[in-house]
């Protein structure tokens, strides 16, 4: 294929725009020509809208109508591998291009010319008085050679307050220059000394490296237990990459999780790398967005969407904890992180590695079947071992009403106190207790706009939905039937379980840790550093705590309640209750005390139980595998959701009917259609929800099918319809 790569001044150009239009618009090149891929602004209607450049113009219309691009942006034009990869996104998840092209430009302020800030480096002349802080400024300033820091980056490296760098500005001794905001950033050296490695560590690090000198796409599943090294492994992959003097980006879950693996990146590599997520400043996703596109970015830590960043050279992909359900996005562009991440590589000649204690069974499945390399870290590094994992037969404690903490577990956990060791409560959970019952009526109070009960939370003293978010106050009296005193909570959510933990243990210090207790992630990060250096006995915490955070006192999990996820509608129940728990076990013993790991279990002889307590994963993976095989659903057959949704149920449900009626396109590839029935979750925000669900053999063409299934409705007045391909989660 042999594309126009430059298009003369006034020559017609096709321009995508980041407007819901369903196609290309004409433009004359503007004065000085343009690049295919360059960004521009354009005029549409009355506004000035961005757009890329993506071919030659379609022309067919009076010439002299034509308008002008107004002028071309100052940054690096999209490159066709990006271009090409939006387009194959766009396919597989069948999402219209400009709603690709505003994920791939998710920085504010693009078409801005640099704007200019201070920054400061050593100057010619000598202070006239030395002090302690002078002498640290410049220190500074000496031991980094000639790189320059923002005012505040100076002043908190030396340790000092921002009128002792200023009073060295006056004196000559330190320079102030006028410099463009966008900084590159500073250089990553891999060649600085790592960890010295265990053997299987090293290994593993030489496969990977082989696979990246091979400069072709390849994949890798990297399974270890939780501290078994993983990250240290990957690391060298990075090490690699920047050597071939191509750029990684490294995607995690949690924003959480970023601030103590930043600083092991710097102390690999001797500087920070950017970071791109929701948390970060605007100027700061500029200035990622610009430096990553130039390549004066060699390596990103990112949420999901910093896989739609403009790599110059993308070399490698670390996706870590791989199995993390927040890879998938659910709303606007419906894309797995992971599988994205997997395309784009295959599209540039990247390495993938997929980096989990528990894998998917996806990836699994794909390793099994030799599209994956794999290899497994088995042993924890240094004494760390492995927690002993037990189930508490809940049916043989004596309980008390509303108490969730066995007699057995509470015996271990004051174990622990006594050898001043720390303990987690594990409870997946937020709030105080899931559902509010009048005593006097029966009922349960629930969402006025949502089919969902609400959830106290005593900490706000309010009941929230975790549907739409919609809070209100706690009624005095039962909203029903008015009856005064007799509502009651229900069930256990963190905040009641850390209210029992505190008359249970009544001189032990408690931290509770859930996403929603913490106003801002800095809070947050501070509260886990503070439980890391042993400022708690007792920790309770949400599906939060399961991800990755080193404790290296505790020594005891308790789960509150191992079958809380076992009976899920989901097809995946039995894979994340296996993942969850062994996650969260692997939380216990990471240092030098071995860990304990004890399950609060109504069915001890659960296959999904026995599994985990067994330890068994290749068994567990291999029955769920069989069983998925023999229903013929992900990962060996494809899956649909349609939701229709709108104000009034009945016109929802006669669009729903007309699919299902005429399911002539999906019959063609031998696929199925389920439903329509109202969703798992019938009402959000007041929007009545119905859904299809549609199964496919592996490999049936179902995008193509899905869409001239769709293509011919008209959808009336305010009802939506939304395709999720591959659901990851049914609601
Ligand atoms: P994972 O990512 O598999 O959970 P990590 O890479 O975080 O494991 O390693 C767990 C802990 O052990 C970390 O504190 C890490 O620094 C340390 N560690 C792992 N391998 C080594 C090594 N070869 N030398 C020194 N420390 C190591
Ligand atoms: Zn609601």
């Amino acid at each position: 294929m042999s594309t126009q790569e430059y298009f003369d001044q006034g020559e017609l150009v096709a321009v995508l725009t980041t407007q819901p239009l369903d196609r290309t618009l004409d433009y004359k090149s503007p004065e000085g020509g343009c690049f295919l891929g360059a960004f521009v602004e354009v005029p549409l209607g009355p506004r000035k809208v961005l757009g890329v450049v993506w071919g030659p113009g379609q022309g067919g219309f009076d010439l002299a109508k034509a308008r002008s691009v107004i002028r071309v942006l100052e940054v690096a034009p999209m490159r066709e591998e990006m271009r090409v990869f939006l387009g194959k996104v766009a396919d597989y998840t069948l999402t219209p291009m400009p709603a690709m092209l505003r994920l791939a430009t998710r920085a504010p302020g693009l078409g801005d010319p640099p704007s200019m800030r201070k920054i400061y480096r050593l100057g010619q002349a000598q202070p006239d008085r030395v002090t302690d802080a002078r002498t640290r400024v410049l220190g500074v300033l000496q031991d980094y050679g000639g790189l320059a820091f923002t005012l505040k980056e100076l002043a908190e490296q030396a340790g000092v307050t921002s009128s002792v760098v200023k009073g060295l500005v006056k004196q000559g001794a330190v320079r102030e220059e006028d410099s463009p905001r966008d900084l590159p950033y500073p250089h990553l050296d891999p060649d600085l000394p790592g960890k010295a490695l265990t053997g299987d560590q090293a290994e593993a690090v030489a496969k990977l490296q082989a696979g990246q000198r091979t400069g072709d796409y390849g994949t890798t599943l990297l399974k270890g237990v939780t501290g078994s090294g993983k990250t240290e492994v990957y690391l060298e992959a990075v090490a690699e990459a920047l050597r071939m003097g191509r750029q990684a980006l490294v995607l995690l879950p949690e924003i959480a999780l970023t601030a103590e693996f930043l600083t092991r990146v710097e102390a690999r590599f001797g500087a920070r790398p950017a970071e791109w997520h929701s948390g970060a400043t605007m100027t700061e996703r500029r200035r990622v967005w610009r430096m990553v596109g130039q390549g004066d970015a060699q390596l990103v830590v990112g949420a999901r969407s910093a896989l739609f960043l403009p790599f110059r050279d993308l070399g490698l992909v670390v996706v870590d904890e791989e199995h993390d359900t927040s890879y998938k996005q659910e709303d606007g562009v419906h894309y797995s992180a992971r599988d994205m991440a997997v395309l784009r590589s295959a599209i540039c000649g990247a390495r993938v590695i997929l980096a989990s204690a528990t894998p998917s069974l996806e990836s699994w499945a794909n390793a099994e079947a030799g599209k994956y390399d794999r290899i497994d870290l088995t042993s924890r590094f240094g004494e760390a071992v492995l927690p002993e994992m037990n189930a508490i037969d809940m049916r043989a404690e004596q309980m008390q009403p509303g108490t969730w903490i066995s007699p057995s577990l509470r015996q271990a956990v004051l174990q622990r106190i006594e050898k001043s060791e720390q303990s987690l409560l594990f409870i997946n959970r937020r709030g105080y207790a899931p559902v509010t019952l009048c005593r006097a009526c029966g009922e349960q109070i629930a969402c006025d706009h949502c089919d969902a009960r609400m959830v106290e939370h005593r900490f706000l003293k309010r009941l929230m939905c975790h549907q739409c978010g919609e809070t209100k106050p706690m009624p005095e009296t039962c909203p029903s039937c008015g009856v005064e005193g007799k509502l009651a909570p229900i069930g256990p959510g963190i905040e009641r379980l850390a209210e029992e933990a505190e008359a249970t243990f009544p001189n032990a210090k408690i931290a509770m840790l859930s996403s929603d207790l913490f106003g801002s992630a800095r809070a947050l990060k501070a509260k886990i550093e503070e439980i890391a250096q042993g400022d708690a006995d007792i920790i309770i915490g949400t599906q939060l705590v399961a991800k990755g955070h080193n404790f290296p006192k505790l020594t005891l999990v308790g789960v509150i309640d191992a079958d809380l996820s076992l009976h899920g509608a989901d097809l995946r129940a039995a894979e994340r209750t296996f993942q969850l728990m062994r996650q969260v076990a692997g939380r216990a013993g990471r240092a030098d005390k071995p860990g304990q790991a004890l399950l609060q279990t109504f069915q001890p002889e659960h296959p999904v139980i026995r599994a985990i307590l067994s330890g068994d994963e290749e068994g567990f993976w291999k029955t769920e595998a069989a069983g998925r095989q023999a229903a013929g659903v992900p990962p060996y057959g494809r899956m649909a959701g349609i939701v229709l949704s709108g104000p009034e149920v009945g016109p929802v449900f006669d669009i729903g009917n007309t699919l299902a009626r005429n399911d002539a396109p999906l019959r063609e590839i031998g696929a199925q259609v389920f439903g329509p029935a109202p969703a798992p979750i019938a009402r959000i925000r007041g929007r009545h929800r119905v859904r299809l669900l549609v199964k496919a053999p592996k490999g049936a063409p179902i995008q193509d099918a899905i869409t001239r299934w769709i293509t011919p409705l008209r959808l009336k007045g305010d009802i939506r319809l939304t395709v999720d391909i591959d659901p990851q989660s049914f609601y």
